[in-house]
């Protein structure tokens, strides 16, 4: 694990001022109350998380934020080579190497759907440079994955090149966050901004980045190079520019 471990939890002292700790042995009491690092964001508490979801039971929030989907392409064609033990593990270690990448920029893993991972940046602890952390987390991510010593490495090279890979997919703005759905209660983002950030990644190849040009114009210098052009996305009436970082 990379990403930094905080002693206290982020979201309490940035709401409140109250140190909880998080870990170490000022941790200790705490849990016995079940105070302990959250799930989504272990630099949350649970706490926070109990918080959220009765605020949000009350009602939904609008929020600037970023959202990425990361997708990991070839699953199924893997499957047909792999034993379901074997596949079983590598989904384990991608979510693994997802969840070190995004929580190292403070974002929070929303849900992961399949074999794909839904994370926002700039909440619930807020971040003016969401739109870089995201970046940041996606470049990670791809790292980890693909990277010559990446997780991916071994099975691409028996796979072929593409075969196997992470799609990502990033868009920034405002999105709507609260308790949707009537059967199946589901705490999660809605908005244009998540479809779009969605339907990026779907159309990112193995091993890209689309970005929408909302997010290349917020990153200053890491997106002055990537290059731009329109697609036709499911959903969307009128083409949409992403930009390959
Ligand atoms: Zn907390």
């Amino acid at each position: 694990m990379t990403y930094r471990r905080t002693a206290i939890c982020q979201g309490c002292w940035q709401q409140m001022h109250l140190p909880i700790p998080l870990r170490g042995p000022a941790s200790i009491p705490f849990r016995m109350f079940g105070i302990r690092p959250s799930r989504m964001n272990p630099n949350n508490c649970t706490i926070c998380e109990l918080m959220f979801t009765r605020v949000m039971k009350a009602r939904t929030i609008e929020v600037d934020v970023s959202v990425m989907f990361a997708d990991l392409r070839g699953y199924t064609a893997g499957s047909r080579a792999m034993t379901s033990g074997a596949m079983a593990g590598l989904l384990d270690a991608f979510y693994d190497e997802c969840a070190d990448a995004i929580w190292e920029q403070d974002g929070m893993i929303n849900k992961t759907l399949g074999d794909a991972v839904m994370a926002l940046f700039g909440f619930p602890v807020r971040h003016e440079d969401h739109a870089e952390r995201a970046i940041h987390a996606a470049l990670g991510i791809q790292e980890r994955c693909g990277g010559p010593d990446g997780l991916l490495a071994g099975l691409s090279q028996s796979m072929g090149d593409g075969a196997i890979g992470v799609g990502i997919g990033i868009d920034a703005g405002e999105i709507t966050f609260g308790e949707f759905g009537r059967a199946h209660k589901d705490l999660t983002a809605i908005g244009e901004v998540v479809n779009r950030a969605s339907r990026a990644q779907a159309a990112a190849p193995a091993g890209a980045i689309l970005a929408t040009r909302t997010v290349r114009d917020r990153i200053g210098a890491l997106g002055a190079r990537a290059a731009g052009r329109d697609y036709a996305l499911k959903g969307f009436d009128e083409p949409v520019e992403l930009f390959a970082l």
